[in-house]
């Protein structure tokens, strides 16, 4: 028996006939029903096809079109496993700034069983961040959401970052922003290759599509990305 790492109340798996067939060790689940319908899948027939944003409609969406004017030659594709909603708010707060790293566990599996969901890739990046927020929390929490996953991953960028009075910056530079990502491995072994870059939440696109230019500009030729929030 095993204790919701969400509410802390007993989890009960119901075993299946098929789990007994598997003849495979029964994995303990480590969220309880009632804390994991919090997690809103995003369906991909009421979603944006290009960036997973959760909408009506099937259209191509208002952001993703906007990006399209500032990156003609890009081609991506984004893949959400959630909606983020309060919960998904609650959840970052508790594992990103709280410091829980324990709960990545509750979205372990569906994270995984969507990445073997996806086209196979060479390499699979997360999202680093910066120096300063690294010595403030002390793990880099996509990092942390793929290991504990069982899912490798390789540190292609590094994040640049150093904090900038956004009151400093104009309406357009604050939309375009700067490139906070560099590579730290040799360019060749990227040309040709094929990457899924990970971030935990994918807000306006921003960050991932910042890492996304920097692989392409050292050659990857097919870009995926991923969030566990949208
Ligand atoms: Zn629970
Ligand atoms: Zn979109």
């Amino acid at each position: 028996m095993t204790n919701c790492l969400w509410c802390n109340q007993a989890v009960i798996n119901p075993i299946s006939l098929l789990d007994i067939l598997a003849f495979k060790p029964i994995k303990e689940k480590p969220v309880c029903g009632n804390c994991y319908v919090n997690f809103e899948q995003i369906m991909t027939g009421e979603s944006c096809p290009v960036c997973s944003r959760s909408q009506v409609t099937q259209e191509v969406c208002a952001d993703c079109r906007r990006w399209k004017e500032i990156y003609p030659d890009m081609h991506w594709r984004h893949h959400a496993l959630f909606k983020y909603n309060a919960f998904a708010k609650e959840w970052m707060e508790k594992y990103k700034f709280t410091g829980d790293i324990r709960i990545a566990a509750m979205v372990s599996n569906d994270l995984s069983k969507k990445i073997s969901s996806l086209k196979k890739v060479d390499f699979i990046v997360p999202i680093p961040i910066s120096k300063k927020s690294y010595a403030q929390r002390g793990f880099n929490q996509v990092a942390i959401l793929l290991k504990k996953a069982n899912i490798s991953s390789v540190a292609t960028l590094e994040n640049l970052t150093v904090s900038e009075q956004q009151s400093k910056k104009n309406r357009a530079e604050r939309l375009k922003g700067r490139q906070p990502f560099r590579l730290t491995i040799e360019k060749k072994r990227l040309r040709n290759k094929s990457v899924l870059i990970v971030d935990d939440v994918y807000t306006t696109g921003r960050t991932i599509l910042f890492a996304a230019e920097c692989l392409a500009e050292a050659g990857v030729k097919d870009i995926q990305t991923l969030s566990l929030f949208r």
